[in-house]
């Protein structure tokens, strides 16, 4: 790479990436030597534990293509491709891949293609997914449900692999909010979008990073930031009891009067009971969506803490 701005920054994820690492680096080597843009590869440590970082460190210092920014600990996928984000330094777009090859980096010619079009979000659709079928399952219909309840059109089947132009980095970046859902954010933020069809690849190496419990939490921020299904739920739910309630006072009483054989009092214990249910039940769900909103607002920590980073020569030298 010349000393002039890169065109494509791809910024890569890894956490305990190191068994996969040396191919990743021979692929994305091969990508930046075949393709006619200039590139620069943003590596990212999120407080991994394996050699990992100490593969970043020798590769960022021995060339120039590479930046590397270690976090100080492991702040999960979301948090670490936020802060890959931050310290992009392409002119066009940024390229946003996984470190374990599931998403191949030659597709990076056919997703420029379309951002020379004037796409400024191409995101990847996966076609087939190369992993167990319950897993498969899960993400079918955790995508259709957050499809179905979000109040954005979330397109289904695509993770965050995708090329995004510049701007949308630049939006994305000034995005103060915490808890992060990237592919919910960057379709959020609009401009001409599509995807790509592609065939989602086995690992490269080694185990899931994602637990399932990660899996969860992105499910849930899924849920929470992009829509008010929770809220709205328990809320209807109130209002539901108070008007079951409603219909079996008045069967009750009909049957009072009329059929006779209902114990003095019960009616009007039953009813209070249930009618006061629904309404504790209608002003907790009234209550958690101004907490909600509230807890929106005020979480104001840094995203993530970074302990050092290491950037290509040229670009140090230019300060
Ligand atoms: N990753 C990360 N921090 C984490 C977990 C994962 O940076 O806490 C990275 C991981 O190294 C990989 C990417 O996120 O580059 C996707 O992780 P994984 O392959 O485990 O997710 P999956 O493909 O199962 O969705
Ligand atoms: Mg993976």
């Amino acid at each position: 790479m010349s000393d002039k701005q890169p065109q494509i920054s791809i910024v890569i994820p890894l956490y305990n990436e190191a068994a996969g690492f040396n191919l990743l680096i021979d692929r994305l080597n091969q990508l930046i030597k075949n393709s006619e843009y200039s590139i620069e590869v943003i590596l990212v440590n999120d407080g991994s534990r394996d050699k990992t970082p100490l593969l970043m460190n020798e590769l960022a210092l021995t060339d120039h293509h590479y930046q590397c920014v270690f976090l100080a600990r492991n702040h999960g996928h979301q948090l670490a491709l936020t802060a890959g984000l931050t310290y992009v330094n392409c002119s066009e777009a940024v390229f946003i891949i996984d470190g374990d090859l599931q998403d191949p980096p030659e597709l990076l010619g056919h997703f420029y293609e379309k951002y020379k079009e004037g796409y400024e979000v191409i995101y990847g659709i996966r076609r087939k997914r190369k992993e167990g079928a319950v897993k498969k399952f899960a993400y079918w219909f955790y995508y259709r449900l957050l499809k179905n309840i979000s109040s954005i059109d979330i397109p289904l089947d695509s993770g965050d692999f995708a090329l995004l132009s510049r701007r949308v980095v630049d939006h994305l970046n000034a995005m103060p909010e915490r808890s992060r859902f990237i592919r919910g954010m960057r379709t959020w933020i609009g401009f001409r979008q599509t995807g790509l069809e592609y065939e989602r690849d086995a690992r490269s190496a080694g185990e899931a990073k994602y637990t399932f419990k990660m899996l969860f939490n992105l499910a849930y921020n899924g849920i929470f930031n992009f829509s008010e299904f929770p809220v709205k739920f328990i809320t209807r739910l109130g209002m539901l009891t108070m008007i079951g309630a409603f219909i079996f006072f008045v069967y009750v009483v009909i049957k009072m009067y009329l059929i006779g054989g209902v114990p003095p009092g019960y009616a009007s214990l039953f009813l209070a009971i249930s009618i006061f249910s629904g309404v504790q039940l209608l002003a907790l769900g009234l209550i958690g969506e101004y907490v909600l909103r509230i807890y929106d607002q005020v979480r104001a920590r840094p995203l993530f803490i970074v302990d050092k980073v290491i950037k290509n020569k040229e670009l140090q030298q230019r300060g």
